[in-house]
């Protein structure tokens, strides 16, 4: 899977993953969910990059992955079964820190999905279709975003790559 910077490719669109994750009796971080879609024209994955970012601190607490698709799908694409099983329900992306926050925020972002799945689901697969329409009409080429990757993967594990173009959406959506 190749995922791209799709606030590039489609700026006028909003983030709408939203929801609050108690981490005791006294926290509840309000989260916005920032997604990053595959862009490659050559790959059907269906599959999402979730960035998920503390609003009153702007900053980057985990990355998720999460699969809209049926499980069919996934296992067609040649995905292992253990891995479909993961990602149709969301999970850590793999490499990031298993703790009792990461997991927290994981466990809202599940409910969050329960919460009229069908529509969300569907906004998920228009969000990409839009995504790929738009690297298409741009002119990219698996080769560019394969490339674009590779560059960014390391930043993205360390969360802040994006930081500052997220941000100022962020502030919009407060
Ligand atoms: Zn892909």
């Amino acid at each position: 899977m190749i995922i791209m910077p799709f606030y590039e490719l489609c700026p006028e669109m909003k983030p709408f993953i939203k929801f609050y994750t108690p981490i005791n009796k006294k926290t509840i971080i309000p989260i916005i969910g920032y997604e990053l879609y595959c862009c490659d024209p050559e790959c059907d994955c269906r599959l999402i990059t979730i960035m998920m970012y503390n609003v009153n601190t702007e900053k980057c607490l985990v990355t998720l992955q999460y699969g809209w698709d049926n499980y069919d799908h996934y296992i067609k694409e040649k995905f292992i079964e253990s891995d479909v099983d993961n990602f149709i329900n969301g999970c850590l992306m793999m490499l990031e820190n298993r703790n009792s926050k990461t997991l927290a925020i994981l466990a809202s972002f599940q409910n969050w999905l329960t919460q009229d799945k069908e529509t969300k689901k569907q906004l998920f697969a228009s969000r990409y279709q839009e995504c790929k329409a738009a690297a298409e009409s741009k002119g990219f080429t698996s080769k560019q975003s394969n490339d674009w990757f590779l560059k960014n993967i390391g930043g993205m594990l360390e969360h802040g790559v994006f930081d500052d173009l997220i941000t100022n959406k962020i502030k919009f959506f407060k």
